[in-house]
């Protein structure tokens, strides 16, 4: 059997040598003579790799000392709601800039909890772009500044990191986390579904500054308590074992390669690579502005719209896999994180213009 080329959006392609390791060790881990799915949560063998895990990321990241790593459950979207719960600290407001899909559903779920400022919007002029920072209306009393740094959706990446003073900056880096360096200490809380850019789904990261946690609200239930998590290291309840395990298995393998450093150069390359082959001609298209166009995940329509069914089936028989766009913003998407090879993306582009000499 070949494995294809797969540019799922998420659950996402998982680097090949984790899921052979993840086989090689299914039945008998460590020669326990168990699976590490059956093993308590609570024993030395998973205790182990829970902590590995969290060295590792501490490690390619360079999470300062001040910053609690914990490995929760319920996606990022939970955090959407955990955030003003734990973040508000007796404020009334926090600053949202609005800039897709995704730091749109956020903003519905804080607006539950808190007076929500739109620092930056570009709802209505179709998430295509970053509004300047210079324009951004930010609230000097705000809890906090939540942002999506990559648009999953739109394929809308910052190229900058805000500048908030003393207002704590919360990122959603659930689709651009490790795909290059960050100063982790720009941030105030860090946090990412592990189904893009990190391993299998159930399972989420919140790198979270110390000072920030032991302020939830009363209604905060303790599974969702920021500090009832760290004190306990994420063991407060059962954790989805085996996603923490393939996630410690993801970190090893990223180490290898050279850390987000490493990824960083390798991502430059496919996202130009992909963006040359979209713009070449005008059978394709992708109208997000130049300077934020995401590295990770590259939306591109045709300039037949009707031909995109076509397009997904035909690349789908040639081994390229999950190419259609969002559910509801049709077109296509290529996805293209840490664990998909420069291969891929060279196979999509001879692809996309062998299909252009074909329809176009
Ligand atoms: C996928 C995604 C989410 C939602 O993640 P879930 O784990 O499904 O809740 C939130 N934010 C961004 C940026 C995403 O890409």
């Amino acid at each position: 059997m070949t494995r294809a080329y797969n540019f799922c959006a998420g659950p996402a392609a998982i680097p090949e040598p984790v899921l052979q390791k993840a086989k090689e060790e299914l039945l008998n881990w460590g020669e326990i003579g168990a699976s590490i799915m059956e093993m308590s949560h609570r024993s030395e063998a998973f205790l182990q790799i829970a902590a590995d895990a969290e060295q590792d990321l501490r490690d390619v990241m360079h999470i300062p000392d001040n910053y609690k790593v914990l490995f929760l459950q319920g996606g990022a979207s939970t955090q959407f709601a955990t955030i003003p719960m734990n973040l508000l600290r007796g404020k009334s407001s926090a600053d949202y800039v609005r800039t897709g899909i995704w730091s749109n559903k956020a903003v519905g779920q804080a607006e539950s909890f808190c007076k929500v400022n739109l620092a930056a919007d570009t709802m209505d002029k179709g998430y295509n772009y970053i509004p300047e920072f210079e324009s951004w209306n930010l609230d000097p009393d705000a809890a906090y500044l939540h942002y999506a740094p990559n648009e999953t959706i739109g394929g809308v990446e910052f190229n900058f990191v805000p500048e908030t003073g003393d207002v704590p900056i919360v990122a959603d880096m659930s689709s651009n986390i490790l795909s290059r360096p960050v100063d982790v200490s720009q941030f105030g809380i860090i946090y990412a579904g592990a189904q893009k850019n990190i391993g299998p789904s159930g399972i989420t990261i919140v790198i979270v500054r110390d000072d920030l946690l032991g302020n939830a609200l009363p209604i905060t239930p303790a599974t969702f308590d920021y500090k009832v998590q760290a004190d306990n290291d994420s063991l407060y309840n059962t954790p989805p074992t085996f996603a923490w395990y393939m996630t410690g298995l993801v970190f090893k393998w990223l180490k290898e390669q050279g850390g987000p450093e490493a990824m960083a150069v390798v991502n430059e390359r496919k996202a130009k690579k992909l963006y040359a082959a979209i713009d070449k001609t005008e059978f394709y298209l992708n109208d997000v502005k130049a300077d934020c166009r995401s590295w990770m995940n590259i939306p591109f329509q045709l300039h037949d719209k009707g031909m995109d069914d076509v397009f997904v089936s035909e690349a789908g028989e040639e081994g390229l896999l999950n190419l259609n766009g969002w559910r509801t913003v049709g077109g296509m998407r290529a996805s293209i994180y840490n664990a998909v090879p420069e291969a891929a993306v060279d196979a999509l582009v001879a692809f996309m213009d062998e299909f252009e000499k074909k329809h176009g």
